[in-house]
């Protein structure tokens, strides 16, 4: 049986009965491999790849197969395939558990003709400790949780059911021989999902921007054709939700520093053009315009507030220059440039009280020359006026229930 063939059938049916879906997989990679158990979407440097054991998809009936794809193309909107997940074992699985619980729910509560169509796949016959009949997949009465929760909501509900420490993992074999860690069927967790969600369900997971501003402009699509097809009006306010969560205060900082740390050729009246000389014009790498970076010492800054902040300032850093310097009444070390990076920042002391002045900043960056100014703050200090920012690109990235006001630029507050 030709396998590809058979999916371009399910496909081309996914035209009319959910045109997201269609959309989606139309272009997007498909690969076979039999190390994987079911199906799963892998991004990878701005690509989707739809990866899928032939022997499973052959398996599956026509609704079932329906049912697979549209289960896929639900992570890539709702972002699940950007999501960044746990490099925890417990937490990932679990994510993995919430993810599915979400999208299954709103696939499987649609209308009976909606059944008709799509519908959840069951074992064919008895394999390890599922029986035929059993649904392969994994839904919320499994775990007695009510319909037509959020992944956040399921998430919270499995931490509370089952914690990370009742958790437990075994290693055993991937289809194509390889050994993998999958849940321990003995635990309260692994009695209801083993067999049940793929264990290598998320590895190809990754953070990609690119792939995460596709899929918003896909959803605005179709909102704009009314292409969402079968999903009942609740699962569609949960998707067009799931657009504006990935646009957090890191996607604002690329934003507002996007147009500075682009290279940019241009032409040049130095030097004549090197491969055809006089009177051509040579081009230059236009200099980048550096980003500073300061961090209030006197500011209470959570692990995990700076863990994410650190991520976000060296993906900057991957463009331009970003150096660092601390303040509290003053800016320590004024004149020395100190690169930016995860080191030069875990040897700041964040001591949590005194006083804090932000005009020093400010008079600071311009002294050096930089117009590009991050401040890492609880807010706690002096208001700012337009005049003392004036000719500054300034992004205020406030901690968790700091003070916003008085602060002229853009404000962005961890969450
Ligand atoms: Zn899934």
């Amino acid at each position: 049986m030709d396998i590809e063939k058979a999916i371009e059938g399910t496909v081309a049916r996914l035209a009319f009965f959910s045109p997201f879906s269609f959309n989606l997989l139309f272009g997007m990679q498909r690969v076979q491999q039999e190390s994987i158990e079911t199906m799963g979407v892998r991004v990878k440097s701005g690509r989707i790849t739809l990866v899928y054991n032939p022997k499973f998809y052959e398996s599956l009936e026509e609704n079932e197969r329906t049912f697979v794809l549209v289960h896929e193309m639900m992570h890539v909107l709702l972002h699940h395939c950007t999501h960044r997940c746990s490099g925890d074992l417990a937490r990932a699985y679990k994510e993995n558990v919430a993810m599915d619980l979400a999208i299954n729910s709103m696939l499987t509560s649609g209308s009976s003709e909606e059944q008709i169509s799509m519908k959840i796949p069951v074992y064919k016959e008895d394999v390890g400790i599922r029986k035929k009949g059993e649904i392969i997949g994994l839904v919320p009465s499994q775990f007695g949780f009510p319909e037509g929760l959020s992944f956040e909501q399921y998430l919270a509900l499995l931490d509370k059911k089952m914690p990370d420490s009742t958790v437990v993992f075994v290693t055993c074999g991937a289809p194509d021989g390889t050994s993998i860690q999958d849940i321990d069927p003995n635990c309260a967790l692994g009695k209801i999902t083993k067999q049940r969600i793929d264990p290598q369900h998320g590895n190809g997971f990754d953070e990609d921007t690119f792939v995460d501003d596709y899929v918003r402009n896909v959803v605005e699509n179709i909102e704009r054709n009314h292409g969402w097809g079968h999903l009942g009006g609740k699962a569609i306010e949960m998707v067009k939700k799931a657009q504006e969560q990935p646009l957090n205060w890191g996607d604002i900082l690329r934003l507002r520093l996007g147009p500075f740390i682009s290279y940019q050729k241009q032409l040049s009246r130095r030097r004549w053009n090197k491969h055809y000389g006089k009177p051509f014009l040579g081009s230059t790498t236009k200099s980048v315009e550096p980003v500073a970076v300061y961090a209030d010492t006197s500011g209470s800054v959570g692990s995990a507030d700076l863990s994410r902040f650190i991520v976000e300032i060296e993906r900057i850093a991957n463009y331009t220059g970003v150096y660092l310097w601390s303040f509290d009444t003053c800016v320590q070390d004024p004149d020395e440039f100190v690169l930016f990076n995860r080191r030069s920042i875990d040897s700041i002391e964040f001591k949590g009280r005194g006083g804090t002045y932000f005009s020093p900043v400010f008079e600071h960056a311009r002294e050096k020359g930089v117009s590009q100014v991050v401040v890492l703050t609880d807010g706690c200090a002096e208001e700012i006026s337009q005049e003392q920012v004036d000719g500054l690109e300034v992004i205020w990235v406030i901690t968790k229930g700091g003070r916003k006001d008085g602060k002229p630029g853009t404000v962005i507050e961890i969450n």
